[in-house]
């Protein structure tokens, strides 16, 4: 309980701070101060990376993206550390998390046709990170409550799993966060004028709308379900448009975006086959998918989507060496995807290599940090290596997170009491 006080304490304080309106200039109260705001964003990029299959594993092509969005970042009015991150999902979508995180979906790029229509994209969501649409709306939903639970998430050494349990959940909101009317004419106001003073065509926009109109007979895209797009919307585009000085020398393509489309391209039959192969997995048709899954992966060997998938399966099937090799690949492609580290760590568990596998299922931990079974195979791990605290600790932690369908709960439960001495 004093902990708890201790922690309400800590962020009544915080609640109150002052903070500089980026866009006004003029000095406002907010409860969520930046720093809370970029720590929460940050807690969330891992969980974003494993919801959208992981990262391309393209050192080019990340840089490529990077460059693009602060290339643009760099005419917006908020100085954030932005990062940039190329997910592999076909999904034709682009978000960003508070605090400045911008993800883009591979599915995105394969759809457009030119640099500044990516630009538009990319402006946008630097427009609602620029209007603080995030923090208002954890603001507006969680108020006092967020700040408590988040505070009970960055501390979660503590004995607070409830606190944790909200870890997903929080996420998952902010993934896919609807925007209002209101604030999506927000960030088309700002995110024009931002692609436009970063040197694009700001028509690059409207020109994405046109593709994603059209791709909306046959499947809505992604982005849309978040960034509604009706008439009047594009109309008060052309508008904005209209006020700006378009005769100046304005970049609508690059030869870069074609080398990066023309990789993805070269890729996308082995994405293909990875999502067919997902689709079979989910139906329990393991065979069938490893099938796919090979055929992917002769196409493209770093397809990490489809080296974790395949992973999973021969885990599953207690083929532990080979599948243990593939994640161990997948994971050192991306060291931000969660699946690969958890899949090597409890490869590596089976295979009785325990220090091996407590630094992937650590750096699993870290990077999402509500998944019971990571604590659970952490336990025996540190048991096996005779570290009794760490192994007491890891099955508790595991015991407070679980739904109780996991199947190991009985024997932590055992193991928990043996080790304390019942
Ligand atoms: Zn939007």
């Amino acid at each position: 309980m004093r902990k708890l006080l201790l922690l309400l304490f800590a962020f009544v304080l915080v609640s109150c701070s002052k903070t500089y309106d980026p866009l006004s200039g003029k000095e406002v109260f907010t409860l969520l101060p930046t720093s809370e705001e970029i720590k929460i964003g940050q807690m969330y990029v891992p969980l974003a990376v494993d919801e959208n299959d992981g990262r391309y594993p393209d050192k080019e092509v990340q840089q490529y993206i990077k460059n693009l969005g602060e290339k643009i970042a760099r005419h917006t009015p908020r100085k954030l550390n932005y990062q940039f991150y190329l997910v592999n999902t076909q999904a034709v979508n682009a978000f960003a998390l508070p605090g400045g995180f911008i993800f883009v979906n591979r599915g995105l790029i394969l759809t457009l046709d030119k640099e500044d229509e990516l630009a538009g994209v990319i402006a946008h969501e630097l427009a609602h990170v620029n209007a603080r649409h995030h923090a208002r709306f954890l603001e507006k939903v969680y108020g006092m409550n967020i700040l408590l639970s988040i505070a009970g998430i960055f501390a979660y050494q503590s004995k607070y799993g409830d606190i944790l349990m909200n870890f997903g959940k929080i996420g998952a909101q902010l993934i896919s966060l609807k925007w209002s009317r209101d604030q999506e004419k927000e960030a088309d106001r700002l995110g024009v004028r931002f692609a436009y003073d970063a040197g694009y065509d700001p028509r690059g926009l409207l020109d994405t709308f046109k593709i994603f109109k059209k791709l909306g007979k046959v499947k809505q895209p992604e982005w849309l379900l978040t960034h509604p797009l009706p008439d009047t919307r594009i109309k008060e585009v052309k508008q904005l448009i209209k006020q700006l000085d378009l005769s100046k020398k304005l970049i609508k393509d690059s030869p870069q975006f074609h080398r990066i489309k023309a990789k993805l391209e070269k890729t996308k039959p082995s994405f293909d086959l990875y999502y067919k192969a997902k689709e079979k997995v989910a139906k329990d048709k393991k065979l069938a998918a490893l099938e796919l899954l090979d055929k992917s992966l002769e196409i493209y060997p770093e397809n990490n989507a489809s080296l974790t998938l395949k992973a999973f399966i021969l885990l599953s099937e207690d083929k532990f060496e080979e599948g243990t090799q593939l994640a161990v690949k997948a994971a050192s492609l991306d060291d931000m995807y969660f699946k690969p580290h958890f899949f090597a760590g409890y490869g590596y568990f089976k295979l009785k290599k325990y220090s091996k596998s407590v630094k992937f299922l650590e750096r699993a931990k870290d990077l999402i940090p509500n998944f019971p079974d990571v604590y659970y195979f952490l336990g025996r791990d540190y048991e096996e290596l005779g570290k009794v605290q760490k192994a007491v600790e890891n099955y508790q932690k595991a015991l407070k997170l679980t739904d109780g369908k996991r199947g190991w709960e009985k024997d932590a439960k055992k193991r928990l009491s043996r080790l304390l001495g019942y």
